[in-house]
This record gives structure tokens, C-alpha cells and sequence, in this order.
């Protein structure tokens, strides 16, 4: 078939017109090292379109290839070339081109048992990968290796082993294309972003040989350490050998000086100096930390190939950061770099080496971080558990897409079978969950939902660690460290910070909460919920009181109680902030939360607050709800008992005064929630300016607050012009904007969202990745028309989206002014709003 010009196979050189798109990241790297003039052996492209053509078994001209055959030893190498490097794709074929007369030249040039190994690794190569033939049968090896290896592949395919170069190289193109289309791959790569149809380029290149006299032999040398990323020449060579072809005399020698063994430095400094100096530019040129394939043929250097270094979250950091601070890129660039989810992970926990530990069994360290967590044995128990708020481990012989959601609801993952690219490490990685895969001595039984481990037996709900950085399980709970926020981190972040436009802050409900949001450096809070607060021993008693009083009075009676610790949790939160905006949202939950619901619980109550069970009863009965979560909560309940409102405006204001003598001036931000209609808002803004008035009048002092609305209901945003004439700010609560957009309940919506994610009803969960479609809409609408209408008002989301980049984004692109998150979310942010802006 004829194709366009730049559609063709192309010899790869400075000025060919090889671009990434067609031929793939391999092909592009390779012209950047010819175009530095660095040694690269005669290398030529498969664009995609070809690659297709010949997986779909249509005829294609291969003649431009055949020079490779008449050049040199005439044996060549076949790589993938994807778009991505991390798409992966077939494994890399050599000696692609040996036969009978090319072994008996090379026996000549290199010794016969070099041109035996090369001919015997690439017979077993093809026999295998090619043919498709049983490995078993290929496991020669020793004096007569070659031949039995020949006579073996002529029994079994009833025909001699093929000696036509080029019909060798055509069943090697053919078998790498197709193995692309095969669903192992697919699922492989789609787990690391690409599409469907992600394209697939070749090379084919010409071998060096690595066997013969002289100092010769192949290796990799990169220059930081993949883990930490700082500076550090690692990698390996192998003297005498080449892939799986193995010569005389080969030996396994240490790059740089090193005790356990001689070095590659001491042997041959000339030629590491050149790996040196050909390192150092092609870092300067590529503007990438590269691990370089070479090849040593008799003391010269041959590049074969250069990758971006595999690393770590935390060398992913510390390399951008050094190419920046080295100016080989410009600090946006650095930014650019760093995946803002690769940040969570450096957050992560770490189990405390001087700690205890019970090691129940090791496995491959597949995603890094420690979490300790109760054994679940399904994706449903582990969304079950999430649901009831418990940390849960989910255990697996291994993992397959759909257990995806239980992964998301848990806090780690154990699986007894697979490698560090089965599913579940190359998922949970993705996600930044801890886990280890392939635990050695582990049998998972998850029908009787049973684990069992050198002597041990678990059973669902047992509680282990898992160490996703040493690859150990252990029993029981672990002492953990805190993450190490480094050097690196901060200065990513702080550049970060200078091009982002858009603020963040953090939920944060607790003192704890807020320090940690200090650290991470959130521009203030962006949501705290109160209701918590109401939950100690200490305060239900009065809650409950508060709730069974029939008059105001009494209500406020109750209330007058809780007012000082209330007070108490404020003065702690605007002085941890100091100065910061802290906006506090009003009481949210129904109040049936606070009332027992056993038998048991309600004779305890009647028996504390000295009142017949009957009575107690039925007031609980007369609280409970058909629908509590669309019930009377939130303003509504701030509307009927406002007792409640007037408790926390006043503490508010008494703790702003307070805080304000000793530090920075407060100006507390006052929230309303499950707001829907204008009126609701007049009502209990009326209120709180009463108690304001109240307060500096018997303190005489003077402070100013503001305050906004929580938009989480559709009626909301519609009607956010209206709501937008009483409120300084609106923040779109957008977990109960979801649900209600939705009419998807929170709660239990985990357990249909699999089949729907997976038969594509929702492309992802509308809870963890804002709907920019139809949430993201309201989200659009209520804005405008609250801009419209008061065009200096203030803009955020402080829902759990607020925290995933994607929807960062849509809120940048929205011009809202800031996002709220968890805390150790921040940073996340801190990234991805910078990314949105670059
Ligand atoms: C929301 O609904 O988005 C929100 C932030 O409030 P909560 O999660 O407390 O309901
Ligand atoms: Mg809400």
C-alpha cells in the first residue's frame, strides 16, 4: 500500500521528518542523540500507520530496511516506539538477521562461542516470541546448545529455522504489532492513561555487537538515583554479553569505584568518560534525566537508547527541581513536570523503623506508603467498610478492573499473586495507595474470606499494616512517621505558588485539622463543620437537653452551656490561623445524630435527663426522618430552632474579639448550609447581625464578619443572584450538589457506581471527579448570576472536589477564587492550581 511521505519508513536522521506523534517517543529520542552527533547505530522508524498496516496482515514495502542486513554484521535490534514511554509495548527482539552464514562470519571475527550465543539467544527468542513453541523446550544451554536448539525449532515447525533475514525481521515486525493489540497490553496501558487506539511506532536498528576482543559488553548508566532523585551515577554492565546472549568470559563489573568488585571507571576511564560526557549532554539537550542504553564494542561506545528515568514520586520532585535550579528548564516547567497527585504520595505515612514490627510475610514493595487497616476480601466489603467510616486492606489473589472501587475505598492493598506491573501495583501507584503485591507464603482465600500465613490465620476484620516501602505485612497496627516534607517539595510548591492564581485553602474542623493545614500552607479555611464539636462527652448531654426542651428558653438554657467550650473552639482555630480567613459553617446535621437509637441507649437517656422512657421515645420517634438527608437540616433547622444559630454567632464573635486582643485582627467568615431559597437567608442573617450588635454593645468593642452561603442545592445555584444580595461569598458545597444533582445519595451510591462506571453510565464517579457536564453547569450558572448581580463576591468550592486536579481545573478555568480541601490535599492543589494557570 502506498502512504503519504511522512508516513514511511524513514532512516532516522537530523534533519528526517520523525515526529512523535507518528513514530512514537522512542524514534523522536533516538534523531535528538543523532542530531547531538552521539554515536547511535543506523537506526530507521516504523510510523503507526505502517505498524497497523502489517498487524492487520496488509503486504508493506520492508526494502528500505534491507541495507541494515548488508551494512556491518548485518544483524539489527526491533524496539517499540510508543507515543508514551510509559505505554510500554512488546519487548525488545535482538540479532534479528542471523543465520547459518552470518554465524559462521561472526564464529571468524568473535570466536565461535560469542556467534553461538548470539545464534542460540535469538533462535530461542523466535522460537518463543515468533513461533509461538513451547519454552520448556527452549531451555538449552552448554556445548551443543545451537545445535539442539536448531534441530528442536526444524521438529517442531517442520521446517528449517527460517535463514532469509528479512523474512526473519518481517514475523518479528508482525508478531510485535500484533502483541500490541493483544488485551494484556491494552489493559496495561490504558491503566496508565491511553486511549484505546494509543498508536504504536518501531525501530529498527542496527546491532552493535558487545562480545568479541577487546573490552566489550553492554549496560544502562543514569545519573540520580531513581528513589531519591539526587545526584548518583547507577546502572550496571555486563562484559562479554548482550541481553540474553551470554559470551566467554563474561562478567558483571561495578560502573564506579566500588569495593565489592572492580569498575568500569577503573578499567576503562576512558571510555567511562565518555559515558560521562555523553550523560551530561544528553541531559542538556534532552532536558531529561535519561538512563542511556550502551553498548562497548572493542572500547568504542554505541548509544542504543535513551529513556526518561523510571522515579519515584519523590525523585520526581527532586529532578525537576534540579533541571530547573540548574537552568537546563525554567521553574513553569518544573511545575509542569511533577504530577500533583505524585505529591500525595510524599505525604504519605511511613511505618516507624524503631518501632516493633511482626512481619506476617514480604512481598514487591508496588506502591510505596504504610496504612494499617481491617482485612476485607471484595471490593464490595471494602466499600461496605469505607461506608462505615472504617480503614480497610483489601486482600486478593490478585486484582482485576473491577475491583478498582474497592481500591479506592481502601487504605491499602495485599495481593498474594503478580508483579510490579500487575493491575493492582500499577493501579494502586496511580492512586498512591500503599501496596504489595506478590506476598510470598500467603494464601488467599476470599470465599471463606480467609488468609492464612505461616502459621497465621486471618480472618475479615483482622487489622494489619501494610508497608508499601519495604514490602512487609504486619500484624496489627504499626507506629507510623509523619511524612517528610523535604527541600525539594517546598521550593516545587513555592514556585508553584508564584503562578498560581487561584487560592486554597483547607476543611479543617479541628486544631489538628488546622496546624496541619498551616504546614501545607493553605491560605486559611475554607470550611469548617461545627457539628463535630457537639459530639464530646462533654457536650451531648447538653445537646440532648437542648433538644428535648420545649420552650426557647430552655433551649438557650442548654445552649449557654455548650457556648464557652464552643467559644473555646474558635479562639484556637483563629489563633492557629492567625489572621488567615477561617469560615465557620453553621450547625448541618438533623438532630435525630444525637439521640440514641437502641433501647438501651434510650433508658440510659430517660435515666440521665430523669424522664419516662415513653417520653423519650417518642421524642426520638417524632425527630425521625423518612429522608433526613433532604429533611430538616442545615438552615432549616436554623430557621426552626435558631436558639442554635445565636449560640455560634455569639461564640463566634466572642472568640473573633478575644483572638483579635492577643494576635493578628479576625474577621470571621460565618456560613450558611443547605441553603435554597433567598428569604433563608435574610432570616438568619437578620439574626446574627441582631447578636453581633448584642455583643459589641456589652463588650464594646468593634469587629466585622462576613457572611455567605453554602450552595449545595440545585435551587441554590439557580437562584444565586437572589441569594448573592445577602452574602459576601458563596462556596458551592459540591458533595451535596452532586447527590442532589444527582438525586444520588451519598451514602450509598458505592454500591452501583462499579457497573456504572464500568458499562460507561458515568464516566467516573461524580463524587471523587466533579461532573464539569451537568453539576459542573450549575456550578457555571450560579456564579455568573451571583457576578452578575454583586460582581466582587467571592467564589469557591469546598467540597471533596476541591482536592482532585481535574476539577482544580474546571474551577481555575471558572475564575472562582479559591478551593477548599483536606489538608493533606493542599499541596495537590497548590500544584494543580499552578498547573491550570501555566
Ligand atoms: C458539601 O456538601 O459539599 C460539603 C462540603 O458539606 P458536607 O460534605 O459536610 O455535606
Ligand atoms: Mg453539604
Amino acid at each position: 500500500m502506498t502512504m503519504p511521505l511522512t508516513d514511511q519508513i524513514t532512516m532516522i536522521a537530523p534533519a528526517a521528518p520523525i515526529d512523535r506523534a507518528r513514530f512514537g517517543f522512542r524514534a523522536k529520542c533516538l534523531q535528538r542523540l543523532i542530531r547531538m552527533d552521539l554515536p547511535v547505530p543506523d537506526s530507521f522508524a516504523l510510523p503507526a500507520l505502517i505498524v497497523q498496516a502489517i498487524a492487520a496482515g496488509q503486504p508493506v514495502d520492508l526494502s528500505p530496511l534491507d541495507r541494515l542486513f548488508s551494512d556491518g554484521d548485518g544483524l539489527v535490534s526491533v524496539r517499540p516506539s510508543a507515543l508514551m514511554p510509559e505505554w510500554g509495548g512488546p519487548g525488545t527482539v535482538l540479532n534479528v538477521g542471523i543465520n547459518d552464514d552470518t554465524h559462521a562470519r561472526l564464529a571468524q571475527r568473535i570466536g565461535k562461542g560469542n556467534a553461538d550465543a548470539i545464534y542460540l539467544s535469538f533462535v530461542q527468542s523466535y522460537a518463543i516470541n515468533i513461533a509461538r513453541l513451547d519454552p520448556d523446550m527452549f531451555a538449552q544451554d552448554g556445548d551443543n546448545a545451537l545445535r539442539d536448539a536448531l534441530r528442536c525449532y526444524a521438529d517442531e515447525m517442520d521446517e528449517p529455522f527460517p535463514q532469509d533475514p528479512r523474512r526473519q525481521l518481517a514475523e518479528v515486525l508482525r508478531s510485535m504489532a500484533r502483541a500490541w493489540d493483544g488485551p494484556t497490553a491494552r489493559l496495561l496501558r490504558q491503566a496508565k492513561g491511553a486511549p484505546p487506539d494509543a498508536p504504536l511506532g518501531l525501530v529498527v536498528q542496527q546491532m552493535a555487537l558487545a562480545m568479541g576482543p577487546g573490552l566489550c559488553g553492554s549496560g544502562t548508566i543514569q545519573f540520580v538515583d531513581s528513589v531519591t532523585g539526587q545526584s548518583r551515577i547507577t546502572g550496571r554492565f555486563r562484559g562479554q554479553s548482550y541481553g540474553k546472549a551470554i559470551g566467554i568470559g563474561a562478567e558483571t563489573l561495578y560502573l564506579t569505584q566500588d569495593q565489592r568488585g572492580s569498575a568500569l571507571q577503573d578499567i576503562a576511564p576512558e571510555v567511562f568518560a565518555d559515558l560521562i560526557r555523553f550523560g551530561v549532554a544528553a541531559r542538556e539537550r534532552l532536558r531529561e534525566e535519561m538512563q542511556i542504553e550502551f553498548v562497548i564494542s572493542d572500547s568504542t561506545v554505541s548509544l542504543i537508547d535513551a529513556v526518561r528515568v523510571q522515579r519515584s514520586s519523590r525523585a520526581s520532585v527532586a529532578i525537576a527541581v534540579a533541571l530547573a535550579r540548574d537552568g537546563v528548564i525554567p521553574p513553569e516547567e518544573a511545575v509542569m513536570r511533577v504530577e500533583p497527585r505524585a505529591l500525595s504520595e510524599l505525604l504519605h505515612h511511613q511505618v516507624d523503623p524503631r518501632a516493633p514490627r511482626q512481619v506476617l510475610a514480604r512481598g514487591i514493595n508496588a506502591s510505596p506508603g504504610a496504612a494499617t487497616g481491617k482485612i476485607v476480601f471484595s471490593a464490595a466489603a471494602a466499600q461496605a467498610a469505607s461506608a462505615r467510616g472504617e480503614a480497610c486492606v483489601l486482600a486478593r489473589r490478585e486484582t482485576v478492573p473491577e475491583d478498582i472501587r474497592g481500591m479506592h475505598a481502601s487504605v491499602a492493598v495485599l495481593t498474594e499473586r503478580g508483579g510490579t506491573t500487575s493491575h493492582a501495583a500499577v493501579i494502586a501507584r496511580g492512586m498512591g495507595l500503599p501496596c504489595i503485591v506478590g506476598a510470598t507464603g500467603i494464601a488467599i482465600d476470599g470465599r471463606n474470606r480467609k488468609l492464612t500465613v505461616n502459621g497465621h490465620s486471618l480472618r475479615e476484620g483482622d487489622e494489619i499494616t501494610i508497608d508499601g516501602s519495604s514490602g512487609e505485612v504486619l500484624l496489627g497496627a504499626a507506629a507510623m512517621l509523619e511524612p517528610a516534607l523535604d527541600e525539594n517539595f517546598n521550593q516545587l510548591l513555592t514556585w508553584a505558588d508564584s503562578y498560581r492564581r487561584m487560592g486554597v485553602r483547607a476543611n479543617a474542623d479541628t486544631p489538628e485539622d488546622a496546624r496541619t493545614a498551616r504546614k501545607f500552607q493553605a491560605q486559611g479555611i475554607g470550611l469548617c463543620r461545627t457539628e463535630h464539636m457537639f459530639f464530646d462527652a462533654e457536650r451531648l448531654p447538653a445537646m440532648r437537653e437542648m433538644i428535648f426542651a420545649n420552650r426557647p428558653e430552655d433551649r438557650k438554657l442548654a445552649l449557654d452551656r455548650i457556648l464557652p467550650m464552643q467559644r473555646r473552639d474558635f479562639i484556637d482555630l483563629f489563633e492557629i490561623m492567625a489572621g488567615l480567613p477561617v469560615t465557620i459553617r453553621l450547625f448541618d446535621p438533623p438532630l435525630h445524630e444525637f439521640l440514641p437509637h437502641d433501647r438501651e441507649g434510650l433508658r440510659e437517656l430517660a435515666e440521665s435527663m430523669d424522664l419516662p422512657l415513653s417520653d423519650v421515645t417518642r421524642r426520638v420517634d417524632a425527630l425521625s426522618e423518612f429522608n433526613p438527608m433532604l429533611g430538616m437540616r442545615g438552615v432549616r433547622l436554623g430557621i426552626t430552632v435558631p436558639e442554635i444559630y445565636d449560640m455560634q454567632a455569639r461564640a463566634i464573635f466572642e472568640a473573633t474579639i478575644e483572638a483579635s486582643r492577643s494576635g493578628d485582627a479576625v474577621v470571621p467568615e460565618i456560613m450558611i448550609p443547605l441553603v435554597s431559597a433567598m428569604r433563608e437567608v435574610e432570616l438568619v442573617k437578620n439574626r446574627i447581625d441582631a447578636v453581633a450588635a448584642a455583643v459589641r454593645n456589652e463588650r464594646r468593642v468593634d469587629f466585622t464578619y462576613r457572611l455567605g452561603v453554602m450552595v449545595e442545592t440545585p435551587r441554590a445555584a439557580l437562584r444565586a443572584g437572589d441569594i448573592a444580595a445577602h452574602s459576601a461569598f458563596l462556596s458551592f458545597g459540591t458533595n451535596d450538589l452532586t447527590q442532589m444533582t444527582y438525586g444520588l445519595s451519598r451514602d450509598d451510591a458505592g454500591r452501583f457506581m462499579g457497573p456504572y462506571v464500568t458499562q460507561g453510565v458515568y464516566a467516573e464517579d461524580p463524587f471523587h471527579i466533579l461532573d464539569t457536564d451537568g453539576v459542573g453547569e450549575l456550578l457555571l450558572i450560579g456564579a455568573e448570576r451571583a457576578r452578575t448581580q454583586k460582581p466582587d463576591i467571592t467564589i469557591s468550592v469546598c467540597g471533596e472536589h476541591g482536592g482532585n486536579p481535574e476539577s482544580i481545573t474546571f474551577c481555575h478555568e471558572a475564575g472562582f477564587d479559591y478551593i477548599s480541601c483536606s489538608p493533606f490535599r493542599v499541596p495537590v492543589a497548590r500544584l494543580a492550581a499552578a498547573q491550570a494557570q501555566i
